[in-house]
C-alpha cells in the first residue's frame, strides 16, 4: 500500500500570528504520526511557520510559484525564494489559480518543470467543473490536464509528483464526491499515467482527493483502493479539524 499523504492548503487565510499558532498546535498534536503531512500557509507566513515546523514531521508547502526563476515579474514569488524559506513542496495548478487567475495548462507545466528542476516536490491539481461533469466530460478534462501538466516530465521526475484530484464542484461547497466517484476518477488518473509512463509508475503514484474533506468523511475516502491521501482546504484551518483528518486511521 502507498504511504498516506495528507496536506493542508490554507489558501488566503491566517495572518502570521494566527499561522504560527495553528502550526504550533499541529506540531504538538501530530508528533509521531507516520503519514506524510504537509501544510501550505500563505506566502507571508512561510518564514514564521518554517521556524515552527523545523525538525518536526510536518513538511512546509507553498500554494503557488512563478513559472520563471527570477526577473521583472512584479508580484510573483520565485522557486528560489521558496527554497530559501525551507519550502519543500509546492501546490501547482489549483483550480482557483486556473479559474480565477486564468492559469493555462501550458503555464502550469512550466511551473511543474521548474519546481522539479529546483528539487521541490509538486502537488499537481486536476479536476473538472460541475458543467463539465454534467456534460459527461470529466474523464476527458482530467486526462487533458494530466497530459499537458506532465508534458516533458520524465518517469524519474514523476516520483516527486503527487496528483490531487479536486472536482471544482466539491471545493468549499460542503459537497464531497462520493468515495466511489472519487475512486473511479483516481483509477482513471492511474490508467492515464500507466499509458504515459509505465504500470510501475502508475502503481506508485500518490493520488490525493480534495474537496470538502472533513473528519467525518476522510475515513471512507481513504478506504478506497486508489485514494492515497487528501488535500484539505477549510478543514485544515484548525487543529480541531485537521488533526483527526491526518490521524484518520487512529
Ligand atoms: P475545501 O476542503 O475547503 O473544499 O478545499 C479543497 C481544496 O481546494 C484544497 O486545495
Amino acid at each position: 500500500k502507498r504511504q498516506a499523504f495528507i496536506a493542508g492548503n490554507w489558501k488566503m487565510h491566517k495572518t502570521t500570528g494566527e499561522a504560527v499558532a495553528l502550526a504550533s498546535g499541529l506540531v504538538d498534536n501530530l508528533r509521531g504520526v507516520n503519514h506524510k503531512i504537509m501544510i501550505a500557509p500563505p506566502f507571508t507566513a512561510l518564514q514564521a511557520v518554517s521556524e515552527v515546523v523545523k525538525g518536526s514531521n510536518i513538511l512546509l508547502g507553498a500554494q503557488n510559484m512563478a513559472s520563471v526563476r527570477e526577473g521583472a515579474h512584479t508580484g510573483e514569488v520565485s522557486v528560489l525564494m521558496l527554497k530559501d524559506l525551507g519550502v519543500s513542496v509546492v501546490i501547482l495548478g489549483h483550480s482557483e489559480r486556473r479559474l480565477i487567475y486564468g492559469e493555462s495548462d501550458k503555464l502550469i507545466n512550466e511551473k511543474v518543470k521548474l519546481a522539479l528542476e529546483e528539487g521541490l516536490e509538486v502537488i499537481l491539481c486536476v479536476g473538472e467543473t460541475l458543467e463539465q461533469r454534467e456534460a459527461g466530460k470529466e474523464n476527458a478534462v482530467v486526462e487533458e490536464q494530466l497530459r499537458a501538466g506532465l508534458a516533458g516530465i520524465t518517469e524519474e521526475q514523476l516520483r516527486n509528483i503527487t496528483i490531487a484530484y479536486e472536482p471544482v464542484w466539491a471545493i468549499g461547497t460542503g459537497k464531497t464526491a462520493s468515495p466511489q466517484d472519487a475512486d473511479n476518477m483516481h483509477a482513471h488518473i492511474r490508467k492515464v499515467v500507466a499509458e504515459l509512463y509505465s504500470q510501475t509508475a502508475a502503481d506508485s503514484l500518490i493520488i490525493q482527493y480534495g474537496g470538502s474533506v472533513k473528519p467525518s468523511n476522510v475515513k471512507d475516502l481513504m478506504a478506497m483502493e486508489n485514494i492515497d491521501g487528501a488535500l484539505v482546504g477549510g478543514a485544515s484551518l484548525s487543529v480541531e479539524n485537521f488533526v483527526p483528518i491526518v490521524t484518520f486511521d487512529k
